[in-house]
């Protein structure tokens, strides 16, 4: 048992540094991706539930180095925070979404939301890159939305004084800010009546299971809804898959929604022709 205990520990140590290397290769190669300009925005529509017209989109990156398939996200923002490299990628992703809403801000009011990590959030220059961005793209303040993780402005049981000092001050400018993935953290309720913060977005973990009633979910939605309702918050569903979900949040009062029933993150020449026709139609 002992002798296999220690061939466990020999396994476990060989794994650890194998995974090691592969998050130290993939830090090499997201340098190589910012200098060879191999990252890319796609827009996911984001619908208002009163008339299903198009009125914003989320900004989600892509990877897509030469010849090669699309890297998922999820496979290198943990790499990109841990390294702190998430830094001038938020900061390109910001840039980019910004520069290319604002024209279909001009044309049909078009919002845009993007996502910040804790890590962007400690940088002392956040707030005025936020700022910088937005005078030379032109997008007003009004038309950004900065999604934002309940671990940004609570560290365990800690309000980040920097994070809430940015986000303040942004918000005097106008500029919008969202809990992403509302209810899959912790601390939150005590926190949300003192937070600088204008909408939350309910995590897609809590939409009812297609083709069930889901009782379960129903109430847990609502309540995030009602909770939201009384704090003056507004209320984005995310990961809306079917129509029965579209009809529920409807008459629950949500806001607005975005998923695959309206659409899949798309590249920015189909957003826009979504875009159009949204709000031409
Ligand atoms: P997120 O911010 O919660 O974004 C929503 C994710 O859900 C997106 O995955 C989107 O494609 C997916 N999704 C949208 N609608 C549906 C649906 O109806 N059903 C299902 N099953 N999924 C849906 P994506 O694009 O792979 O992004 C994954 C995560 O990566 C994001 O989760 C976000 O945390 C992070 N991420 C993406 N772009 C950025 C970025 O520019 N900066 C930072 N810091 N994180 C980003
Ligand atoms: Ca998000
Ligand atoms: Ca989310
Ligand atoms: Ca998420």
């Amino acid at each position: 048992a002992k002798e296999a205990g220690r061939n466990q520990m020999i396994l476990f140590d060989e794994e650890l540094r194998a995974k090691r290397l592969a998050a130290a290769r993939t830090v090499h190669r997201l340098r190589e991706a910012i200098t060879r300009d191999e990252f890319l925005v796609y827009f996911q529509p984001l619908v208002r539930l009163a008339d299903e017209r198009i009125i914003g989109v989320e900004a989600l990156i892509r990877w897509q180095p030469a010849g090669e398939s699309m890297v998922p996200p999820d496979r290198f923002i943990g790499i990109a925070e841990d390294s702190g490299l998430i830094v001038p990628i938020g900061a390109w992703v910001l840039r980019e979404s910004c520069r290319v809403v604002s024209g279909w801000h001009r044309r049909h009011g078009t919002v845009v939301s993007v996502n910040v990590s804790p890590r962007q959030l400690r940088e002392p220059d956040f707030g005025l890159l936020v700022l910088d961005v937005l005078r030379t793209s032109g997008l007003p303040p009004e038309a950004l939305i900065l999604e934002i993780t309940e671990g940004v402005l609570v560290n365990s049981g800690k309000v980040t004084e920097q994070a809430i000092s940015h986000l303040g001050m942004l918000r005097s400018h106008g500029i919008k800010v969202a809990i992403d993935d509302f209810g899959t953290g912790y601390s939150s309720l005590a926190y949300l009546r003192d937070l600088p913060i204008d909408n939350l977005k309910i995590d897609r973990s809590f939409m009812p299971t297609p083709g069930s009633p889901d009782p379960a979910a129903q109430t847990l939605i609502k309540t995030i809804i009602d909770l939201a309702a009384g704090l003056h918050l507004g209320t984005i569903a995310e990961g809306v898959e079917t129509a029965e979900q579209v009809v529920l949040l409807r008459d629950l009062g949500c806001d607005r929604a975005q998923g695959f029933f309206y659409s899949r993150p798309v590249p920015e020449a189909d957003a826009a022709r979504l875009i159009q026709d949204s709000t031409t139609a």
